[in-house]
């Protein structure tokens, strides 16, 4: 059963699921933003309605800081993806040439995809993977992203004795990274 409210003039969808264990009145509030609301099978809609009206603030507070799913956005991201797939592992490529001569190390396989929460990564098997999106990183942060996954086919750990490695060739790697992570912010 689906059920709508008005908090603090904002119209709200509940999805109520009537529970034969439940004892009380339960608000869940999923990360894309969807709210469920668990309630004994004697529950009235007017004993669901005052709960949450008790609750608005947590409720109104809580669904701020979620992230709805938007479909558009996804289907834009995969097309996106699809396009420049490509592109992305020709610059990877290209820069593994320039980084792996340096280092003398070569990953066994290069993978691109489509993550949503990571930059890149590097598996125990020596096989590097990146993120799409790097095609949209500025120069210097895609080179900082390129020498830490390949430092980690010599240290597969954030030990001193990996940064002194990535330090080799990106100096000021510790502003870069921060400057990766904001990047990370905006775009995944
Ligand atoms: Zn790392």
């Amino acid at each position: 059963m689906n059920m709508q409210i008005d908090l603090n003039g904002q119209k709200i969808q509940f999805a109520v699921k009537k529970n034969r264990h439940a004892r009380q009145v339960r608000i869940l509030i999923h990360q894309n933003g969807r709210l469920t609301v668990s309630a004994p099978r004697f529950a009235t809609q007017k004993m669901l309605k005052n709960v949450i009206a008790d609750k608005a603030e947590w409720i109104i507070n809580t669904l701020a800081k979620c992230r709805p799913d938007n479909p558009q956005k996804h289907a834009e991201v995969k097309k996106d993806f699809k396009k420049n797939k490509n592109l992305a592992l020709k610059l990877v490529k290209e820069k593994i040439a320039t980084f792996g001569a340096i280092y003398n190390l070569h990953p066994k396989k290069i993978f691109i995809r489509n993550q949503s929460t990571r930059w890149g990564s590097c598996s125990s098997r020596g096989n590097l993977s990146f993120n799409f999106r790097l095609i949209y990183l500025p120069e210097n942060l895609l080179d900082y992203l390129i020498a830490h996954e390949l430092c980690h086919l010599g240290e597969m750990n954030h030990s001193h004795r990996f940064w002194a490695l990535v330090a080799q060739t990106i100096p000021d790697f510790k502003k870069r990274k921060t400057a990766l992570r904001e990047m990370g912010r905006r775009l995944l």
